[in-house]
């Protein structure tokens, strides 16, 4: 049975690398049919804050994972916050110290003793990896002098624990594992498989970081920024794995489906902020309509109360024939003002055009009263606010035929006198779900700025 671990230090918010590392883990358990297992490395007391391990939670949830044990699931193999194992740490350490594999020096701390010159870790990423012992530094401390265990002692002894059979985590890890393989050897312990996932350099090429202005690293930034999980799932699959048929658009199930640690390569993997946009606005349209209407409706901002009042079955409906403008969920509010703003600024794309295009100023003098009068004159339904797709169709009609303009030089005025600018979704969606008392007063709005002398 496969058991692997996630065994972040609940010291900061989840970074974008752990995620990776977590994500790997999973997808690699499920596709096993094996376990996964969340354990906090939380033995240094003063930076580990429950706040941490909350947002550590919080952000796998968000991406979409979930783990068979761990802190507050349970198991068989707990406790899993490594705080609470310290009677286990000492454990292993007396075993070490029985069995010759660790020493007390004279500073009263107990050390790993190197038993060969060579340490040989047979990495499922890396391949062979040969480390020289006297290249590692001094042996390292596995108790301090005031009895408490180092993060190598206790790593090792927990994943000895709790079974782990594979250890995949950051390639920062090598050199830690060539240390940790012979505390494994030394306990008597069979040595799980390791798999060093490649660095993730930041957009400048440089280790990525927490200090890295190019891009976003924390998760829960990118969710405040208008990421989908499916996309940053997405993103953080391809840091360093690619599909066997190159498919970049994987679902959490495609991934799992397809994944295999072999295919993990070993060259640093680069933040593609690019390619985190596309996969963001490819997922925004490609979600189950209601999936993706849920997600956009909490960035429709100061809007989103007059959307709620709409009604989900009107949000359902703008979203299924308008999503395709938003390549961020934060587009959400550019939309919704779209739909249930008052009044719309004239955006300077039109009013440069107006200035500088005579033709299309020509276009607009004409298209705009012409487009006004007919809503004036347009009775709704009884039972509707908006225009009804229909009449849309009819009054458009009428405009085309009063200004005998067709295509582009009735559309773009007709756009502008709607929307206040010269691009954005699709118009024939917006004429039938923004409220007409709205339309009436931006088409007027529009005839004033189209008059306008220039
Ligand atoms: N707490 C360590 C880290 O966050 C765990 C490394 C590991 O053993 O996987 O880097």
């Amino acid at each position: 049975m496969v058991r692997v671990r996630f065994a972040p230090s609940p010291t900061g918010s989840l970074h974008i690398g752990g995620a990776r590392t977590a994500l790997f883990n999973f997808v690699f358990a499920r596709k096993m049919g094996g376990q996964f297992i969340l354990r906090l490395d939380d033995t240094d007391r003063e930076r580990s804050l429950e706040e941490h391990e909350k947002g550590i939670y919080e952000g796998l949830r968000w991406l979409g994972m979930d783990w068979d044990e761990g802190p507050e699931a349970g198991g068989p193999y707990g406790p899993y916050r490594q705080s609470e194992r310290m009677e286990q740490h000492l454990a292993a350490a007396e075993k070490l110290k029985q069995s010759g594999g660790a020493y007390v020096d004279d500073e009263g701390v107990l050390r790993l003793r190197y038993p060969k010159t060579e340490v040989i870790v047979d990495d499922i990423v890396n391949g062979e990896c040969v480390f020289k012992t006297d290249a590692l530094g001094p042996e390292p401390v596995l108790l301090r002098s005031n009895g408490t265990p180092t993060y190598h002692l206790a790593s090792v002894a927990d994943d000895v624990d709790m079974k782990i059979t594979h250890i995949i985590r950051g390639a920062d890890h090598l050199t830690n594992t060539a240390k940790h393989k012979l505390i494994f050897e030394a306990l008597g312990a069979p040595v799980p498989r390791f798999a060093h996932l490649p660095l993730i350099l930041g957009p400048d090429g440089a280790k990525l970081s927490k200090r890295n202005s190019e891009c976003l690293t924390s998760v829960g930034e990118f969710q405040a920024s208008g990421f989908l999980p499916q996309a940053l799932n997405n993103f953080l699959m391809l840091l360093g794995w690619s599909h066997p048929e190159s498919k970049e658009q994987l679902s959490m199930e495609d991934s799992i489906e397809s994944f295999d640690l072999e295919r993990v390569g070993n060259t640093a993997a680069v933040f593609d902020n690019n390619k985190l946009n596309f996969l963001n606005s490819w997922w925004i349209r490609h979600l189950p309509v209601a999936e993706a209407a849920s997600a956009l409706e909490p960035f429709t901002g100061q809007f989103r109360e007059q959307i709620e009042a709409r009604g989900h079955d009107f949000w359902l409906e703008a979203v299924d024939k308008l999503r395709d403008g938003c390549a961020n969920l934060r587009d959400a509010e550019g939309l919704a003002k779209l739909l249930v703003g008052d009044g719309v600024e004239v955006g300077s794309d039109v009013r440069d055009a107006l200035a500088s295009d005579s033709e299309f100023r020509a276009h607009c003098r004409a298209v705009a009263p012409s487009w006004s009068d007919r809503l004036e004159e347009t009775e709704l339904d009884a039972d509707r606010d908006t225009l009804s797709p229909e009449q849309a169709k009819q009054l458009t009609n009428a405009v085309k035929k009063e200004t005998g303009l067709k295509g582009k030089e009735l559309f773009k005025p007709l756009r502008a006198a709607v929307t206040g600018s010269l691009s954005g979704p699709d118009l024939s969606a917006l004429l039938s779900l923004t409220r007409f008392t709205e339309l009436r007063r931006r088409a007027k709005q529009f005839v004033e700025a189209a008059a306008l002398e220039n």
